[in-house]
């Protein structure tokens, strides 16, 4: 069959989920496109490559481009009587099925799609019945039956197909970094995440968390090594790379820096994030990590965001990173349901006195079906019928601030990492510009080329290529997809 695989942006961040798909799909013998909206129009390239399935992979924040692309693919189809089948994978179907309605589609996708896509294409192809297979939903009402897979499936997948992605977009593979991810799922309760969610949805299926072999990550790490140079910086996406200290974790500090010995940033947690880790994967070849701080006050930390960290867990942790010399990230949010504008000036202030390598912070915005839009709604904090589409610095959308704050709780969002890591007697100055009238679009165009800069530059240093003229072409193209 013919698939055309639609992805909005085309993000630094490999596309794992469509790049893992489309190796099982060309191994089963089907031809594979990608189209990126950003960059393409989806009705021209459906023209030309006349696909029999078209596969969207969304995240929430995306959806109303996607919405748009396909009125427009729907339209063409109905006037020209073709059939097309269309099917939504990804965060925003598994957790908002009623999409299917919205859309008209043919099917979603819930959770991982490694099984149940395949097995779709065959029945599609076989003329088959297309009821009854894990984790595909025909209605709204979501899939019946789910499905997870185990480490075991994990390691016999094929690697990720890079050229789908790296053909449709060249500046990725002229930058040194290639993303990994070595394990899925996280057993942590935070009330913003989906985590907690997608584990109760998929209670009974499996382990929480599945995780590949050192020896099969390794091995997809030195094929890239060798097909997709150059390679000076690893990027594992895991949601926490580690739990805990375990034969895992010692076997991949023993073999890493022999196999691999390439810079690498992963993302921790700081109470995961103990003395004998913090050994372990500075051994491994640790350059930077990523451990989120979410909210300044401990009370709102876990109270409301259910994060069980105390502000010394997250002091001991960061003062460790620096003592072990490994760079740090970590964001926090502003306006979280429940808190005041004065909140959100401490959280500024309790993450500058982290001294994280890059800070940075967003406006909290509840995803729908998580514990925390539900506590918002319960409390009077957000209509039921918000909208409740994360955008990182967008206004927020409680109804217990006045514009004026939501303009300023905007706008730590977007100069919050300059407040950060500015010399103390510049604090005023950012802290005026915060509450001035400075329009949030000027405010975003220059707080995030600064963040984007300090992460590029402090973070992922080796990452940049050597090349004067590749660097201006990749900055261009970030220009141009981003700003
Ligand atoms: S630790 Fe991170 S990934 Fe895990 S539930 Fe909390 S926010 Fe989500």
């Amino acid at each position: 069959m013919r698939i055309l695989f639609v992805l909005n942006i085309p993000y630094a961040i490999e596309p794992h989920g469509v790049m893992l798909l489309s190796s099982i799909c060309k191994k089963a013998g089907h031809e594979v496109h990608l189209v990126l909206l950003k960059k393409e129009n989806l009705l021209e390239r459906v023209k030309k490559i006349k696909p029999q399935v078209v596969a969207y992979s969304v995240i929430g924040s995306e959806i109303d481009i996607f919405i748009k692309a396909d009125t427009e693919l729907r339209q063409y189809l109905e006037e020209a009587d073709t059939k097309v089948f269309r099917i939504m994978g990804g965060p925003h179907p598994t957790f908002s099925p009623s999409i299917l309605d919205t859309m008209s589609l043919d099917a979603i996708c819930q959770g991982d799609g490694e099984r149940a896509f395949p097995t779709l294409l065959e029945r599609l192809e076989n003329g088959g019945n297309l009821e009854n297979i894990p984790n595909i939903a025909l209605t709204s009402a979501g899939a019946t039956l789910r499905e997870k897979l185990a480490s075991a499936d994990l390691d016999a997948q094929p690697f990720a197909d890079r050229d789908l992605y790296y053909s449709a977009v060249p500046y990725i593979p002229r930058t040194g970094l290639r993303s990994f991810v070595a394990s899925r799922g996280c057993p942590f309760h935070c009330t913003f995440c989906y985590n907690h969610v997608y584990n109760k949805m998929f209670e009974g299926c499996g382990p929480l968390l599945r995780r590949r072999s050192v020896d099969n990550l390794l091995t997809e790490i030195e094929q890239v090594i060798a097909e997709y140079p150059p390679v000076r910086f690893i990027r594992f996406f895991d949601d926490t790379f580690s739990l805990t200290v375990d034969d895992w974790l010692r076997e991949f500090a023993e073999e890493y820096p022999k196999r691999i010995g390439i810079p690498f940033y992963c993302l921790m947690r700081p109470n995961t994030f103990s003395e004998e880790a913090a050994g372990l994967l500075k051994k491994a070849g640790c350059y930077s990590l990523s451990m989120a701080v979410e909210a300044g006050s401990e009370s709102i930390r876990n109270t409301i965001l259910k994060r069980g960290l105390s502000d010394e867990d997250m002091r001991v942790a960061f003062e460790r990173a620096r003592r072990w010399g490994i760079k740090t990230y970590g964001n926090t949010m502003v306006a979280v349901p429940g808190t005041t504008l004065e909140d959100d000036f401490n959280s500024l202030e309790f993450t500058r006195n982290l001294k994280l390598t890059v800070p940075t912070f967003s406006v909290c915005s509840p995803s729908r079906g998580t514990e925390l839009a539900d506590y918002a709604i319960e409390h009077g904090y957000m209509p039921p019928d918000a909208d409740m589409i994360t955008r990182f610095s967008a206004e927020s959308p409680l109804i217990t601030y006045t514009n004026k704050e939501k303009k300023i709780q905007a706008r730590i969002a977007c100069l919050g990492t300059l407040y950060c890591t500015v010399p103390a007697f510049l604090k005023p100055l950012v802290k005026l510009l915060i509450k001035s009238p400075l329009p949030i679009g000027l405010a975003r165009k220059a707080g995030f080329s600064f963040a984007v800069f300090r992460i590029a530059t402090c973070l992922f240093p080796h990452a940049i290529p050597k090349n004067p003229i590749t660097i201006l072409r990749v900055a261009i193209d970030g220009i141009r997809y981003f700003w």
